[in-house]
């Protein structure tokens, strides 16, 4: 596009961000620590950034190396997870680190192709950690990014696609600083930076843009330009409180996103009757309405049953809508009679 002006570019906007760039705990000096970028990116990726701060602090404290996180347990690698949410982050962070102790002498590979093989890297993680870790001119394209690349050359058509997101990529390629230059770390921060605090999703600052005078966005505000969402489709799950001698009933949860973490049971009686509690939850692109009503105490327990007493049930992983429904019951004391 302007590749007359590409140095000038990538100048100006590195520059704006050493000036303007925020503090946060995993930007440490050049070059970060591999470990500590694959941890902020993996918890970055659905979460706020001011929500991830405070796990990504106590993570470092519990797990503050590979070797830590190899060697903790399942159970309190969830816990450290639990309110994040989609906890097979949490559990392909802990299965990467066993592999990187096991393949790679407990040293973070460089390679991407490395990189990409570890459980549940994917190409924009691998991407970050290549070039936030490693200074490789690889772009880490995610929402930030994506949205940065599509206005600056009025790219308006659906990013969404194969052949969309072929072509930011291959934009965002190209302004890439080469590997013997260097520098391509801290551009491709600065790029996301620019996409986190100027060119934001609704009202881009564009007066106070470093790179405007490389911009040909028209009505910025409309890009990308994104296919028709899904409809929402509302959904029910009945759940059931049963308490028994001071002790609650739970179930855990085997499908692929939830394995592992602890939920109250399915509610299977029929003519469920009065809620004790409800909660609705967005999840992908469904909005879930969660009922609780009151179960009948089980003679047998299904294998995935347990029952677990009230001072036990802070400190064990359960996903964040259960968490909260089980809070709103626990507030009631008529429910413990
Ligand atoms: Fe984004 Fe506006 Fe800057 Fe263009 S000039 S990159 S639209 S903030």
């Amino acid at each position: 596009m302007f590749a007359r002006d590409i140095r000038e570019f990538r100048a100006g906007l590195t520059d704006w961000f050493l000036d303007n760039g925020r503090v946060l705990p995993w930007r440490t000096d050049a070059p970060r620590d591999p470990y500590s970028v694959f941890v902020s990116e993996v918890m970055l990726q659905q979460t706020q950034v001011a929500t991830v701060i405070d796990y990504y602090q106590r993570w470092m404290e519990r797990f503050p190396d590979i070797a830590a996180l190899a060697a903790a347990p399942e159970n309190d690698v969830l816990h450290a997870w639990q309110g994040l949410g989609y906890y097979s982050r949490a559990r392909n962070l802990h299965a990467a680190a066993q592999v990187i102790v096991r393949e790679h002498n407990g040293v973070f590979p460089r390679e991407m192709e490395q990189i990409r093989a570890l459980p549940g890297v994917g190409p924009y993680t691998s991407a970050a950690v290549a070039t936030f870790a490693f200074d490789k001119p690889l772009p880490p394209v995610i929402a930030n990014i994506l949205r940065v690349s599509a206005r600056l050359p009025n790219y308006r058509k659906p990013t969404d696609t194969a052949a969309g997101s072929q072509h930011i990529h291959a934009v965002t390629l190209q302004w890439q600083p080469a590997l013997e230059e260097g520098g391509a770390g801290m551009f491709n921060e600065a790029l996301m930076e620019l996409g986190a605090l100027v060119c934001t999703p609704r009202a881009p600052r564009c007066s106070a843009c470093p790179v405007r005078l490389f911009c040909q966005a028209e009505s910025p505000e409309e890009l990308p330009v994104k296919r028709p969402r899904p409809k929402t489709v509302e959904l029910e799950e009945n759940c059931a409180w049963i308490i028994h001698d001071g002790r609650v009933l739970l179930e855990q949860q085997t499908g692929k996103r939830a394995r592992g973490l602890w939920k109250l049971p399915l509610h299977l009686e029929p003519g469920a009757g009065i809620p004790l509690a409800t909660l609705t939850y967005p999840f992908t692109h469904h909005r879930v309405h969660l009922s609780v009503f009151p179960g009948t105490t089980p003679l047998f327990l299904a294998a995935d049953q347990q029952w677990f007493a009230l001072g036990e049930l802070d400190a064990i992983p359960m996903s964040a809508p259960h968490r909260r429904a089980l809070k709103k019951l626990l507030s009631s004391p008529s429910l413990f009679q």
